[in-house]
């Protein structure tokens, strides 16, 4: 089965799954290219996202996209998703219990897209991966999470909240071509690079890490 037909059948799964918590509202399950290198992964749907079943709509998604075009990208090159794929009432932040019954699927959505490089965008998704990195601290750098580069950037929509914000989005946005032609070219083979590119607390990270994949 080819990654499109892969996909669809997950989506027809999650849709049928009527254990699933946010049932009241749409599914957005991501759009996109399957053979994608970079895959941005989001928290969960809001009010535009529900209404068009589309992820990144609004004026966060609004945002996202503009920079994706600005390295000269293409929208529908990349894969864009969220961890929980309802919205939530209200917009408010996705509980716990919320992203755990999610999380099996999105696991499966990677691994279907099998990305070259993956962007959490803000906190909840960063921490799917990396359950002990900071945002703020952590946003920009370069993580391997089991067989996945990682490299968390701050939720366009903390980028819409102030100046400084909005610049770190953007200037971390720009190192991503640099990033993933890193991780393409097997830049990061070399041990004593790797380390150099770790974080301190990665290490611990790492065994907490191993258990997610
Ligand atoms: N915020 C998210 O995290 N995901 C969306 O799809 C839209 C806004």
């Amino acid at each position: 089965m080819d990654k499109i037909a892969e996909l669809e059948k997950l989506k027809l799964e999650v849709e049928s799954d009527k254990r699933l918590p946010l049932l009241g509202s749409n599914l957005v399950f991501g759009e996109g290219d399957p053979n994608c290198d970079v895959l941005f992964i989001g928290e969960a749907p809001g009010f535009n996202e529900d209404q068009q079943r589309r992820p990144f709509v609004g004026r966060a998604g609004q945002l996202l996209r503009l920079n994706i075009r600005n390295l000269g990208w293409q929208e529908k090159e990349v894969y864009i998703t969220n961890i929980v794929k309802r919205r939530p009432p209200e917009n408010r932040d996705p509980l716990p219990e919320e992203i755990e019954a999610y999380k099996p699927y999105l696991a499966r959505q990677i691994d279907i897209i099998s990305p070259k490089i993956i962007i959490p965008l803000g906190r909840f998704s960063m921490n799917y991966f990396l359950p002990v990195a900071k945002i703020t601290r952590d946003q920009g750098k370069l993580f391997k999470a089991g067989e996945y580069f990682i490299m968390p950037m701050l939720h366009p929509a903390a980028a819409l909240r102030g100046n400084e914000m909005m610049r770190i989005f953007e200037e971390t946005f720009k190192k991503l071509p640099a990033a993933l032609q890193k991780v393409v070219s097997g830049g990061f083979d070399d041990n004593k690079e790797r380390e150099a590119m770790r974080p301190s607390k990665e290490k611990r990270q790492e065994d907490v890490q191993k258990r997610l994949f």
